[in-house]
């Protein structure tokens, strides 16, 4: 195998995993320069592209990423991204946060607000980028929305997923689009429609 065919056989890859952004594709075309002994090796165990992603290639998009809510949102300027790769309750991603101040109570609902440390991704080598990147604006979600309970009998119940949350979750998305972060528009039956296949892995 010439070396050339094993370039285009990346480049096919590539197209699969609909990382079609130029910034991405600067991050990509940088990894596959200084990595390709590594690729070479991995293509001919016949792998996919993305499997070979590496941990710091995974971090420098994903910090990219959040940059680009950390400018539209002050108070996440702090947070930090932790990837890890067995993650003890097994989420897909998990928003580190304090509550601060006092509740807010209007009607049967109360709120304060957060103060967000970090936020973690499980870094699973089975995952897309794509499907990283989804987790983290997810997170992101969780960290600009206050901490929501609900009056149930005697008993007050969070609510992790409240309407507050899809709300800023679709306001996500929607810069995330703008800035060709992703390609697909949602509504908010379609997202979630996306997100509850995705809740039993995300926190
Ligand atoms: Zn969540």
């Amino acid at each position: 195998m010439t070396s050339i065919i094993q370039f285009e056989h990346t480049l096919s890859c590539i197209d699969n995993i609909n990382v079609n952004s130029i910034w991405q594709m600067h991050y990509i075309f940088h990894f596959l320069m200084i990595n390709i002994e590594k690729i070479l090796i991995v293509i001919l165990h016949d792998d996919l592209y993305w499997s070979i992603l590496m941990a710091t290639e995974i971090s420098d998009i994903l910090d990219n990423v959040l940059s680009i809510f950390k400018k539209k949102y002050e108070h996440i300027r702090n947070v930090y991204i932790e990837l890890v790769s067995t993650p003890q309750d097994n989420c897909a991603g998990k928003c580190v946060m304090d509550l601060v101040g006092d509740f807010k109570y209007i009607g049967k609902m109360r709120s304060k607000d957060v103060r967000v440390d970090y936020i973690q991704i499980h870094n699973d080598p089975t995952y897309k980028i794509d499907d990283l990147i989804m987790t983290l604006l997810h997170e992101i979600s969780h960290a600009i929305t206050p901490y929501i309970e609900r009056k149930v009998k005697n008993d007050w119940i969070i609510m992790d997923h409240s309407h507050k949350f899809y709300e800023n979750f679709l306001l996500i998305l929607d810069i995330a689009y703008q800035n060709k972060i992703i390609t697909k528009k949602y509504d908010l039956r379609s997202l979630k429609n996306y997100d509850g296949k995705q809740a039993h892995n995300a926190d």
